[in-house]
């Protein structure tokens, strides 16, 4: 009877399995489709110079807008996007979109801010990725220091060589790098002096409990004092209350970005916060 029960809950489990499989090509096809279509958007969500208070730049953050499902956010398909290869592409069609904002935004000169766009490891080790980016870059005519690219530790990880002669050619035509989540994986501080990154962006999860907690304090000031001395500018993400925002402008971090200044939003609604001063 045992015996019994676990044929059967072998069978249960394999036939699950192949519905999860069959299930995620079906989604990848749907992501395909989806590229051809047209429904991937832009939130953009802004940062701001915590000593001006004014808007320095915005981070692009892409959404799915599903027929059926709504809007998805990004956990719901880079993940598959990422493991299908379809992320080269749909970070193709990303850049292409975020440039063509910056650009628009850029004609009215307060509203000149950079864009920053995140880059998946595989998108940033497709051999196509500086084509890209100048494709991007020449077709929407936006100034190349506008863009900058967030990519994040696991991106550099498998090669340094190779992450130096992508980031040497596109910050040579004026693009910069930020490195995003940092602190969250295995971080090689070597690879912070070696790579020309411009920024570095702290961890949200590092902020989250500041000022209270004295032990992230500790690691943030120990961050951007690190950053201080290979001379890399800060933004501190995830910045929710006006504490937070408080110990961190007091500390010398430069840029913060949170939903205490706003949630990402449309492109409309960031005109306005483009005139404003926190
Ligand atoms: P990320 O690059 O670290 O982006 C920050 C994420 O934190 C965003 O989530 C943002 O909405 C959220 N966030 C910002 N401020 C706060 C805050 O104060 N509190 C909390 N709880 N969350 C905050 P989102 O938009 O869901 O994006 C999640 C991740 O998806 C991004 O993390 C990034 O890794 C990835 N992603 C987003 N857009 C793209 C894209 O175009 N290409 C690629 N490859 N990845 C993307
Ligand atoms: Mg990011
Ligand atoms: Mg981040
Ligand atoms: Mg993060």
């Amino acid at each position: 009877k045992a015996k019994e029960n676990g044929r059967d809950a072998v069978q249960a489990f394999s036939q699950e399995l192949s519905d999860s499989a069959r299930r995620k090509f079906l989604r990848a096809e749907e992501l395909r489709t989806a590229i051809q279509n047209d429904e991937f958007v832009l939130d953009f969500q802004p940062q701001i110079n915590l000593t001006t208070g004014l808007v320095s730049g915005v981070e692009a953050l892409v959404r799915w807008k599903h027929p059926v499902e709504g809007i998805l956010p990004p956990s719901e398909f880079i993940p598959l996007a990422e493991e299908t290869g379809i992320i080269i592409e749909l970070g193709e069609a990303v850049l292409r979109k975020a440039c063509q904002q910056a650009k628009k935004w850029s004609m009215n000169a307060r509203h000149r801010v950079r864009v920053s766009v995140n880059m998946s490891p595989k998108q940033f080790q497709n051999a196509g990725v500086i084509d890209h980016v100048k494709a991007a870059l020449k077709e929407s005519g936006l100034d190349p220091s506008l863009l900058e690219i967030e990519i994040t530790e696991s991106s550099i990880m498998r090669d340094i060589g190779s992450a130096a002669g992508i980031m040497k050619e596109l910050t040579d035509m004026g693009v910069d790098f930020a490195i995003d989540d940092f602190g969250t994986s295995y971080s090689c501080l070597n690879m912070l002096k070696k790579l020309p990154f411009s920024r570095l962006k702290i961890d949200r999860s590092f902020i989250m409990n500041t000022p209270d907690d004295e032990q992230d304090c500790a690691i943030v000031t120990a961050i951007l004092n690190l950053a201080r001395s290979l001379k890399l500018q800060v933004v501190a993400e995830g910045v929710e209350t006006i504490e937070q925002a408080q110990f961190l402008h007091l500390a010398g971090c430069e840029h913060g970005q949170g939903y205490f200044y706003s949630r990402p939003v449309g492109d409309l609604t960031i005109e306005a916060l483009l005139d404003k001063q926190y």
